[in-house]
């Protein structure tokens, strides 16, 4: 690669296509298409219908015989929420995947009443509201689950669903299609952005980084972000080993979860988007170190992201570990 960042249709030869969505920020996810003998299989919604729409409608240019299975890599609503637009449709995911499957009528409900909640509600709204409508969504869940592995066929293509989390959310899977040497991570990849760790243990994690790394692909389509190849695996790798590492200094050293990210500098990662995940993923590295007893007020780590998002919006991104 590198190729053009931009909203739209990539087609990765053979009948298998990628929609990637700029700038792969905050709920700005990627999907994939497998089209192979009037078969289809669809690699995650998107957030809401209108940007779901616009999908489908650029899969169905190339794809006119409708579509067959939509496979959910995890079950946050960048990936789920557009499963009821694809009528009919087998819906396949993990067993842990499909135990977390958020009721988008709760996300809606939330955005009607977010100043009722907090600084989550506060982010919530400043982080999606304008961008996603999620108004008159419907839950569709998955039809069927799997565990550990299963393989679809798409007319004469064979396609490997391996589940590599918890690492990301708990049921993280990806989709590897090897005639085609391609594979479809989910959220296990943001590329040129800093990763949120929401379930880890980043051990597994970095395991995953290592098991798509040894994947014989060309072509890596990430959760978030531009098509990439195996450099940016290598590179996500890098930064949750250093975060793991530089969070667990201080956690030994008993240092409070605010001043530890304010002393890890993100400064090898300058040009990634959304610095402000490393207060969610100090957090997540706390709990993991502590055995689970360390207590965390939702309220305030939602206060310490959304002050962390605004410091660096002031600097352009480019945090070097001096936040409020
Ligand atoms: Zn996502």
């Amino acid at each position: 690669m590198p190729k053009d960042f931009k909203t739209g249709l990539e087609s990765l030869g053979n009948g298998c296509f990628a929609w990637i969505q700029h700038d792969g920020g905050w709920g700005l996810a990627n999907s994939g298409l497998i089209s192979d003998s009037g078969q289809s299989l669809i690699v995650d919604t998107l957030y809401d219908h209108r940007t779901t729409r616009v999908m489908l409608d650029a899969y169905r240019d190339v794809h006119s015989t409708g579509f067959d299975v939509v496979v959910n890599t995890h079950a946050n609503g960048d990936h789920t929420y557009g499963n009821d637009l694809v009528h009919g449709a087998r819906i396949i995911t993990s067993r842990a995947a499909a135990e977390d499957m958020p009721d988008p009528t709760k996300r809606a409900a939330l955005l009607r009443d977010w100043e009722a909640h907090g600084h989550y509600g506060a982010w919530v709204h400043e982080t999606y509201a304008e961008m996603f409508d999620f108004e008159g969504i419907a839950y569709a869940g998955p039809t069927e689950t799997f565990d550990e592995e299963t393989t679809l066929t798409v007319g004469t293509r064979e396609l490997r669903l391996r589940v590599l989390g918890p690492a990301h959310t708990r049921g993280d899977l990806i989709v590897y299609s090897p005639s085609d040497r391609v594979v479809y991570t989910g959220d296990l990849l943001f590329a040129d952005a800093h990763p949120a760790i929401w379930a880890g243990p980043v051990g597994n994690w970095i395991a995953a980084c290592d098991y798509i790394e040894g994947l014989d692909v060309d072509v890596i389509v990430p959760g978030h972000g531009a098509l990439s190849d195996k450099t940016h695996v290598r590179a996500m790798r890098d930064y949750l080993v250093y975060v793991r590492d530089e969070t667990r200094a201080r956690y030994d050293a008993g240092l409070s979860e605010a001043d530890c990210v304010a002393e890890i500098s993100l400064e090898n990662f300058r040009h990634w988007r959304e610095a402000e995940r490393i207060v969610l993923n100090v957090n997540a590295l706390y709990h993991e170190f502590s055995g689970g007893t360390h207590k965390t007020d939702k309220d305030d780590l939602f206060r310490r992201l959304r002050a962390y998002t605004k410091a660096c919006a002031c600097c352009g991104g480019h945090h070097h570990g001096d936040t409020p």
